[in-house]
Protein backbone atom coordinates (compact mmCIF):
# COMPACT_ATOMS: atom_id res chain seq x y z
CA UNK A 1 0.00 0.00 0.00
CA UNK A 2 0.96 3.20 -1.17
CA UNK A 3 2.38 5.75 1.83
CA UNK A 4 -0.06 8.33 3.04
CA UNK A 5 -0.29 11.25 0.52
CA UNK A 6 1.28 15.10 1.91
CA UNK A 7 -1.41 17.74 1.77
CA UNK A 8 -2.59 19.35 -0.94
CA UNK A 9 -1.53 23.11 -0.30
CA UNK A 10 -4.31 24.87 -1.94
CA UNK A 11 -7.76 24.06 -3.32
CA UNK A 12 -8.36 21.38 -1.02
CA UNK A 13 -11.74 22.53 0.69
CA UNK A 14 -12.76 22.20 -3.08
CA UNK A 15 -15.44 19.77 -4.29
CA UNK A 16 -14.56 16.92 -1.22
CA UNK A 17 -18.15 15.87 -1.12
CA UNK A 18 -18.95 16.01 -4.84
CA UNK A 19 -20.05 12.68 -6.52
CA UNK A 20 -18.08 13.58 -9.84
CA UNK A 21 -15.58 10.36 -10.44
CA UNK A 22 -12.17 11.81 -9.53
CA UNK A 23 -8.75 10.96 -11.76
CA UNK A 24 -6.85 9.05 -9.57
CA UNK A 25 -3.88 9.79 -11.06
CA UNK A 26 -0.81 10.47 -8.46
CA UNK A 27 2.28 12.25 -8.97
CA UNK A 28 5.18 10.87 -7.22
CA UNK A 29 7.84 13.55 -7.07
CA UNK A 30 11.03 12.38 -4.61
CA UNK A 31 12.08 14.97 -2.66
CA UNK A 32 15.54 15.85 -4.37
CA UNK A 33 13.62 16.93 -7.44
CA UNK A 34 10.97 18.89 -5.22
CA UNK A 35 14.13 20.51 -3.54
CA UNK A 36 15.72 21.93 -6.84
CA UNK A 37 12.36 23.32 -8.59
CA UNK A 38 12.20 25.26 -5.44
CA UNK A 39 15.80 26.54 -5.98
CA UNK A 40 15.14 26.97 -9.89
CA UNK A 41 12.01 29.13 -8.96
CA UNK A 42 13.97 31.21 -6.36
CA UNK A 43 16.46 31.83 -8.96
CA UNK A 44 14.26 32.77 -11.58
CA UNK A 45 12.28 35.50 -9.52
CA UNK A 46 11.03 37.57 -9.93
CA UNK A 47 10.30 35.70 -13.58
CA UNK A 48 8.46 32.55 -13.59
CA UNK A 49 10.83 29.64 -14.39
CA UNK A 50 9.82 26.70 -16.21
CA UNK A 51 10.77 23.60 -17.73
CA UNK A 52 9.96 19.81 -18.41
CA UNK A 53 9.40 17.09 -16.41
CA UNK A 54 10.64 13.22 -17.41
CA UNK A 55 8.76 10.52 -15.57
CA UNK A 56 7.50 6.60 -15.91
CA UNK A 57 3.92 5.52 -15.42
CA UNK A 58 3.56 3.42 -12.65
CA UNK A 59 -0.22 2.05 -12.98
CA UNK A 60 -2.12 5.11 -12.07
CA UNK A 61 1.20 7.16 -11.04
CA UNK A 62 2.81 8.77 -12.48
CA UNK A 63 7.42 8.98 -11.01
CA UNK A 64 9.31 11.97 -11.86
CA UNK A 65 12.16 10.95 -12.79
CA UNK A 66 14.28 14.21 -14.17
CA UNK A 67 13.77 18.07 -14.74
CA UNK A 68 14.58 20.19 -17.83
CA UNK A 69 14.77 23.55 -17.06
CA UNK A 70 14.06 25.75 -20.33
CA UNK A 71 14.86 29.04 -20.89
CA UNK A 72 11.26 31.15 -20.55
CA UNK A 73 11.01 32.81 -23.83
CA UNK A 74 7.96 34.39 -23.07
CA UNK A 75 8.36 37.99 -24.08
CA UNK A 76 6.92 38.31 -20.55
CA UNK A 77 8.52 36.67 -18.22
CA UNK A 78 7.14 37.82 -15.09
CA UNK A 79 3.49 36.67 -15.98
CA UNK A 80 4.20 34.15 -18.33
CA UNK A 81 6.14 31.19 -19.49
CA UNK A 82 6.60 29.70 -22.76
CA UNK A 83 8.91 26.28 -23.02
CA UNK A 84 11.64 26.40 -25.25
CA UNK A 85 9.89 23.54 -28.22
CA UNK A 86 13.64 22.82 -29.23
CA UNK A 87 13.81 20.99 -25.95
CA UNK A 88 10.85 19.48 -25.58
CA UNK A 89 11.29 18.07 -29.19
CA UNK A 90 14.95 17.51 -28.34
CA UNK A 91 14.25 15.74 -24.77
CA UNK A 92 11.46 13.08 -26.86
CA UNK A 93 13.55 11.62 -29.01
CA UNK A 94 16.05 11.10 -26.29
CA UNK A 95 14.04 9.74 -24.50
CA UNK A 96 12.31 7.40 -27.43
CA UNK A 97 12.57 3.35 -26.29
CA UNK A 98 13.80 4.10 -22.51
CA UNK A 99 10.49 3.61 -20.79
CA UNK A 100 10.75 7.29 -20.03
CA UNK A 101 9.18 10.32 -21.50
CA UNK A 102 8.19 13.64 -21.12
CA UNK A 103 5.13 13.53 -18.85
CA UNK A 104 4.21 17.21 -17.77
CA UNK A 105 5.88 20.44 -17.60
CA UNK A 106 6.42 22.49 -14.32
CA UNK A 107 6.54 26.35 -13.72
CA UNK A 108 6.27 29.07 -10.69
CA UNK A 109 4.39 31.50 -9.93
CA UNK A 110 6.64 34.67 -8.37
CA UNK A 111 3.17 36.41 -6.95
CA UNK A 112 0.94 33.81 -6.92
CA UNK A 113 -0.56 30.90 -6.06
CA UNK A 114 0.72 27.11 -6.94
CA UNK A 115 -2.72 26.65 -8.98
CA UNK A 116 -3.54 26.95 -12.84
CA UNK A 117 -3.88 30.98 -13.70
CA UNK A 118 -6.20 32.08 -16.23
CA UNK A 119 -3.57 32.46 -18.83
CA UNK A 120 -2.69 28.44 -17.70
CA UNK A 121 -6.47 27.32 -18.05
CA UNK A 122 -6.46 29.05 -21.42
CA UNK A 123 -3.45 27.16 -23.07
CA UNK A 124 -4.89 24.06 -24.19
CA UNK A 125 -2.73 21.01 -23.50
CA UNK A 126 -3.12 17.55 -24.11
CA UNK A 127 -4.79 14.75 -21.84
CA UNK A 128 -2.54 13.29 -19.19
CA UNK A 129 -0.45 16.08 -19.20
CA UNK A 130 0.99 17.20 -15.90
CA UNK A 131 1.67 20.76 -14.64
CA UNK A 132 3.40 21.30 -11.28
CA UNK A 133 3.18 24.66 -10.27
CA UNK A 134 5.02 26.89 -7.84
CA UNK A 135 3.95 29.47 -5.77
CA UNK A 136 7.38 30.97 -4.38
CA UNK A 137 6.85 34.83 -4.19
CA UNK A 138 4.78 35.36 -1.31
CA UNK A 139 6.56 33.33 1.68
CA UNK A 140 6.57 34.52 4.64
CA UNK A 141 8.06 32.12 7.66
CA UNK A 142 6.75 29.22 5.98
CA UNK A 143 7.68 26.96 3.24
CA UNK A 144 6.76 27.99 -0.20
CA UNK A 145 3.57 25.74 -2.21
CA UNK A 146 3.38 23.39 -4.66
CA UNK A 147 0.62 22.18 -6.46
CA UNK A 148 0.24 19.52 -9.10
CA UNK A 149 -2.54 19.08 -11.85
CA UNK A 150 -3.61 17.29 -14.54
CA UNK A 151 -4.77 18.04 -17.61
CA UNK A 152 -7.45 18.60 -19.23
CA UNK A 153 -9.65 20.10 -16.34
CA UNK A 154 -6.61 21.37 -13.99
CA UNK A 155 -8.25 18.72 -11.11
CA UNK A 156 -5.74 19.35 -8.13
CA UNK A 157 -3.96 16.08 -7.66
CA UNK A 158 -2.26 14.80 -4.66
CA UNK A 159 1.22 14.69 -4.32
CA UNK A 160 3.41 12.36 -2.63
CA UNK A 161 7.36 12.76 -1.80
CA UNK A 162 8.62 9.41 -1.57
ZN1 LIG B 1 1.04 29.84 -14.52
Amino acid sequence: MRSTLSTSTTGASSARSTPTPRNSALLILPAPLKTQLFVLARTAHPRECCGLLEGVREGEAVRVTALYPSPNLSPTPETAFEIDPALHFALQRNLRGTGRSVVGCYHSHPTGKAEPSPRDRANGCEAGWIWVILATGVIIEGAPSLGAFLAPGFELQAIATT
